[in-house]
């Protein structure tokens, strides 16, 4: 019989080094406030930036989608064929991105993963930024490129690698365009500038760009004025837009490419109609309307300026991502507990997530939070951060 206790004695070092996740079961849907253990709480963990979640319209389009293509794909799109409300989707998100084309995954993970495999091999150079997200990471290890990690939004070290990399076949650069868990942003124009002086392709994760950078959230690309110049966007469907999945926009002829090499789109199953119409219907609300946008960036930075003024270090962050730095894990964990009991749900994030040292509670701001919501969260952060003598 295999010895399972490894595991278990594992579990119980990470309980002691305050890294153990203590996932929350809900018991309503993703809103400001969720109920948890039949209590209230104020939501603050959320990448359901626009509330989108649980919004009329997307769960209308879902409905109807059930209703007409039925509960499943069938199997992969090669051989079952596609839906027509697929293409549409792909067509919708290339039309607000700005792109030629995009091909959906079955997650922003999936993604980056379908990406980097297919478009590198052994002859290419990867240089990736050391804090990109782990479906990155996990994607550059599945190609057998050769890999230089550049600084965090460091160009010079960029250059430095670009330089090291000459000989290389291809080059790819990669970066996060919203770094998720400190809210900073990629330097995308310098990095593009850099590619096309190394004659290297780029490639931004947009997953927190979509639906809040640019122009009715149309991500990074848009925010800088790049388009036509970065040449593959990794997108979630699961964030801003509310629903699950993820995709790449590009030039066509990558998307072509992608739906005859992508590995986990030729060997997994598509999302199901019923995702498809919510994302689809998501698509069309920010493209109608950036209301909800604008009211994000609001909220967000009315709570960021109050909390600095509380005397709480919130890092860098450009974007509506809040880390509330609190740096060793235990304390962080304390203090997610104790605001908990104080009827807020802002889950503490430590090692593997950040590095370690790192650890802090990342504060998610949405444009579906009222400013009452806001202003109790402000007081309950005051109330703990003085208890536990942060501020
Ligand atoms: N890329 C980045 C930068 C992310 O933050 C995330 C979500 N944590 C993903 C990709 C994965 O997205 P999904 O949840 O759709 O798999």
């Amino acid at each position: 019989m295999f010895d399972y206790s490894i595991f278990a004695k594992e579990l119980e070092n990470l309980k002691e080094q305050g890294l153990y996740t203590y996932i929350k079961t809900l018991e309503s849907p993703q809103g400001a406030w969720l109920t948890i253990n039949g209590k209230k709480v104020l939501n603050l963990c959320s990448n359901n930036y626009l509330g989108f979640a649980n919004e009329e319209r997307l769960k209308k389009a879902a409905i109807n989608a059930i209703e007409k293509w039925g509960v499943g794909p069938g199997a992969v799109r090669t051989i079952a064929g596609t839906f027509s409300l697929h293409n549409e989707l792909e067509d919708t998100l290339a039309k607000f991105k700005k792109v030629d084309a995009t091909i959906f995954l079955q997650s922003g993970f999936v993604a980056n993963q379908a990406v980097i495999p297919a478009i590198t091999s052994g002859e290419d150079a990867i240089l990736s930024d050391e804090l990109n997200h782990a479906s990155i990471i996990d994607g550059v290890r599945l190609s057998k490129a050769k890999r230089f990690v550049w600084k965090h939004r460091d160009i010079k070290d960029l250059e430095e690698k670009l330089k090291e990399a000459k000989n290389a076949r291809r080059r790819l650069i990669i970066t996060d365009g919203v770094f998720s868990m400190d809210g900073d942003l990629a330097p995308l124009s310098e990095i593009v500038e850099l590619a096309e002086k190394y004659n290297a392709m780029v490639m931004v994760d947009d997953a927190h760009g979509e639906g809040v950078l640019g122009s009715h959230g149309r991500g990074i690309v848009d925010h800088f004025g790049l388009h036509g110049r970065v040449d593959i966007e990794i997108g979630t469907l699961s964030k801003a837009f509310g629903v699950l999945g993820g995709y790449v926009a590009g030039k066509k002829e990558l998307i072509e490419y992608l739906k005859q090499k992508a590995r986990p789109f030729l060997f997994s199953s598509p999302l199901s109609p019923a995702d498809t119409a919510a994302a689809l219907e998501a698509t069309k609300i920010l493209q109608e309307s950036d209301e909800r946008v604008k009211r994000l960036w609001d909220n967000a930075k009315y709570f960021k300026e109050e909390m600095k003024k509380l005397g709480f270090d919130t890092g860098e962050s450009e974007t509506p991502i809040t880390p509330v730095m609190l740096y060793d894990a235990k304390l962080s964990t304390q203090f997610s507990k104790e605001l908990f009991e104080e009827g807020i749900f802002a889950q503490s994030i430590g090692y593997p997530t950040v590095p370690k040292g790192k650890a802090r509670i990342r504060v998610m701001i949405s444009a579906v939070h009222t400013k009452e919501d806001l202003d109790f969260a402000l007081e309950k952060f005051e109330k703990v951060g003085k208890k536990l003598n942060v501020i």
